[in-house]
């Protein structure tokens, strides 16, 4: 067996890995890279291995840094299956059509306002992709072997982190590789723990947090300080949140808090179609996610839906005090930059950062303290309070991620993916120190046998 790295080498976005198997090629993810323009480009540039070469596509998650160039291969002549689990069928019916909707907004943006080399500008791919992808996928239950051919099986195991997120583990004759997918964390509110990684002769993991140490602050305590300090100014508290996993975990906190008696009367909203309907696979989906029948009723009741483009005007013009969840998480794009243009400027207002912010992003120059940020090609002042939630991440620390590792005996090969070099070094030392485990940190496009 050969796997070659084309993504999430040295950062945390693209995951795309080639697993080949006696003429089979298998691809593990077919991430959309993010953040830094250098690794953007990617996207545009010829797919690393030809698409029609490819006999089936093994998803770990609906994540589009995982999924995200799923309609490129399609478009470009995949005709083979797109292996999934259940709950990342229902995410990526919302997630691809999104994904598309928002490369052709940027196209027409960028014909309307000149800022393109090409004429025209077109989407990296359109809605009518995306929706080829859906019809291509293969919802599997978690730990059935699935034929791949030649003898290879691949078996889905939990891996947290968000609805349908799992792991990977190839197997032929005596050997198997395990991929890690995203791992997430034992204290999730809402999502399941991760099964523990379990032995394998070739380890590939994710290391996104692989230097560092979630607080042990409780979440709910945090949220509810800047709840309370921004209801004193009569402010809006914007809250840009992952439409898919983080918001729900905000709406659960915010639901628990209002039981306890702790929320006083402020009206929160939800203002992202996509996180209204990826709120509603919670009802759907019940047994994929820890939340009771009624914990999820509770969301419902405390929150304001605002799915049309009026409503959600509406909405931005409402003075405070009010809690406004919308995404992206790292304001990147999506409605939250219309409350964030009207928040930033404005003292009594709080924006809570809540999720992992990866470089490039508006997000991360607002964690960073930028004194300004560019919204809609404008310079805005950032004069509201910046602050954050430290605790809450759909990913694993080092610590649990070593805590996944705690019933794996020594891999034959492990390699380390997923992760800022810092952190990924941080990884491949404590292994060595800790576990005795030689770690490689692949390049992209490495190429490694393994069997
Ligand atoms: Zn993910």
């Amino acid at each position: 067996m050969r796997i070659t790295f084309f993504g999430a080498t040295g950062t945390v976005t693209g995951s795309r890995f080639l697993v080949e198997h006696q003429g089979l090629r298998i691809l593990v993810d077919c991430g959309l890279y993010q953040g830094l323009r250098k690794l953007r480009l990617r996207n545009w540039a010829a797919f690393p291995v030809k698409p029609a070469s490819v006999d089936a596509v093994v998803l770990t998650h609906a994540h589009i840094d995982h999924s995200g160039m799923l309609p490129v291969l399609v478009r470009d002549g995949f005709k083979g299956p797109i292996f999934c689990t259940e709950g990342s069928a229902d995410l990526l019916r919302i997630l691809l059509p999104d994904a598309a909707h928002l490369q052709e907004e940027e196209a027409r943006y960028r014909n309307k306002e000149g800022l393109t080399k090409h004429n025209p500008a077109l989407p990296l791919y359109t809605a009518a992709d995306s929706d080829a992808v859906l019809g291509r996928l293969q919802p599997m239950p978690e730990h059935v072997a699935i034929d791949l051919g030649k003898g290879l099986t691949a078996t889905y195991q939990n891996a947290g982190h968000i609805l349908g997120a799992s792991s990977i583990r190839f197997e032929e004759n005596d050997n198997s590789v395990l991929f890690s997918g995203d791992v997430g964390r034992k204290s999730d509110p809402v999502h399941l723990a991760p099964e523990k990684a379990g032995n394998a002769d070739v380890l590939v993991m994710e290391c996104t947090y692989g230097d560092r140490l979630h607080g042990d602050e409780d979440p709910a305590e945090e949220l509810l300080t800047a709840v309370l300090r921004t209801m004193e100014r009569g402010g809006t508290l914007v809250i840009p949140a992952f439409a898919v996993g983080r918001t729900q975990i905000i709406l659960h906190l915010l639901a628990e808090l209002k039981r306890a008696g702790r929320l006083p009367d402020i009206p929160v909203f939800l203002d992202s179609p996509m996180a209204i309907h990826t709120t509603d696979v919670l009802f759907k989906s019940p047994g994929a996610h820890r939340l009771s029948h009624e914990a999820v009723c509770r969301i419902r009741d405390l929150v304001q839906f605002t799915p049309t483009p009026e409503e959600s005007k509406a909405l931005t013009a409402r003075p405070g005090p009010k809690i406004v969840v919308s995404a992206s998480g790292m304001a990147s794009g999506g409605r939250v930059l219309h409350h964030l243009r009207r928040a930033l400027p404005n003292r009594k207002d709080t924006v809570l950062l809540v999720g992992f912010q990866a470089a490039g992003t508006r997000g991360e120059a607002l964690e960073n303290g930028s004194p300004t940020v560019k919204i809609f090609g404008l310079d805005i002042r950032v004069e509201c309070e910046v602050t954050r939630i430290t605790s809450l991440s759909a990913h694993a620390d080092a610590e649990e991620l070593m805590q996944w590792l705690s019933e794996t005996g020594k891999p034959r090969q492990t390699f380390l993916v997923h992760g800022r070099p810092t952190g990924l070094q941080a990884m491949a030392d404590r292994l060595l120190e800790e576990r005795g485990w030689d770690a490689t940190i692949p390049e992209f496009g490495d190429s490694f046998v393994v069997s």
